[in-house]
């Protein structure tokens, strides 16, 4: 990461990366942040969110501190000293989020071999493939109490026959996204310029099975001042809310970025 946004950084946030400048022998935080500048939003967002948790925690705030951001194997890592079930969530979203996030530049971008060796996260411009939709972002719901009848919520672009029957696949094998997949093709229309973090939200959803500890998850997405924000009920312990937590504020990066 370039000199600017690592100085800002540690300027932001000096008792996280209290150890920045600390001995190789202590840290390997000396290092710096050892990624792409793409990333910087993912640690800022990620950083914010640990602040304003920790503000209400000074005993453990004290013992909260980074020894480690990286990238391995396309994705950030975010090691910390000592954590709550929150914070190694809010991390884990940010991790989960840099798959989709290309490391160079911070667009959307893919797991991928640029230069024929190391796997990272690009764009198309640094050397990524095209993007594709991660998931079809339109359902097909039946209308009647039978069955029988089908409509296809949110016909955008990609609901062509295939990629309803591609959907369909995909929620035999992931039944519980059944019920958000609606909510999500709504978000993809009233966001259109965040339908990509959107369609990596429920990509990541569906990979992590984050849904099959939480049997009466819920989730919806309200427009709050033209922010999709997560609005979770249910049965919701910590790490539940802080993924949502890191989910919401990084869309809401996001869409300032591209504004
Ligand atoms: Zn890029």
């Amino acid at each position: 990461m370039n000199q600017d946004l690592d100085n800002y950084l540690i300027d932001k946030y000096p008792y996280i990366f209290r150890d920045r400048y600390a001995s190789m022998r202590e840290t390997a935080m000396c290092w710096g942040f050892a990624c792409g500048d793409g990333w910087f939003d993912l640690i800022d967002v990620l950083c914010e969110l640990c602040t304003r948790y920790l503000e209400t925690r000074p005993e453990l705030a004290k013992e909260f501190f980074a020894v480690q951001v990286k990238e391995k194997f396309g994705t950030l890592r975010f090691y910390v000293s000592k954590g709550t079930d929150y914070l190694f969530a809010l991390a884990e979203a940010a991790e989960d989020l840099s798959e989709y996030v290309c490391e160079e530049c911070g667009a959307p971008g893919t797991i991928c071999r640029p230069n024929g060796h190391w796997i990272q996260c690009r764009c198309p411009e640094h050397g990524g493939p095209p993007l594709k939709p991660l998931v079809p972002p339109s359902v097909r719901v039946a209308i009647d109490q039978w069955g029988d009848e089908y409509v296809d919520l949110h016909p955008g672009p990609h609901a062509d026959p295939k990629s309803l029957a591609d959907l369909e696949t995909y929620l035999q094998r992931r039944p519980e996204m059944r019920p958000l997949i609606p909510v999500f093709a709504r978000a993809y229309e009233t966001f259109p310029g965040v339908a990509w973090l959107l369609q990596a939200i429920l990509q990541i959803l569906g990979l992590t099975g984050t849904l099959k500890d939480h049997p009466d998850f819920a989730l919806e997405i309200r427009d709050v001042r033209g922010d999709p924000v997560f609005e979770i009920s249910g049965t919701i312990d910590d790490e539940l809310r802080g993924t949502f937590d890191f989910y919401s504020a990084f869309l809401k990066r996001w869409r300032e970025k591209n504004l």
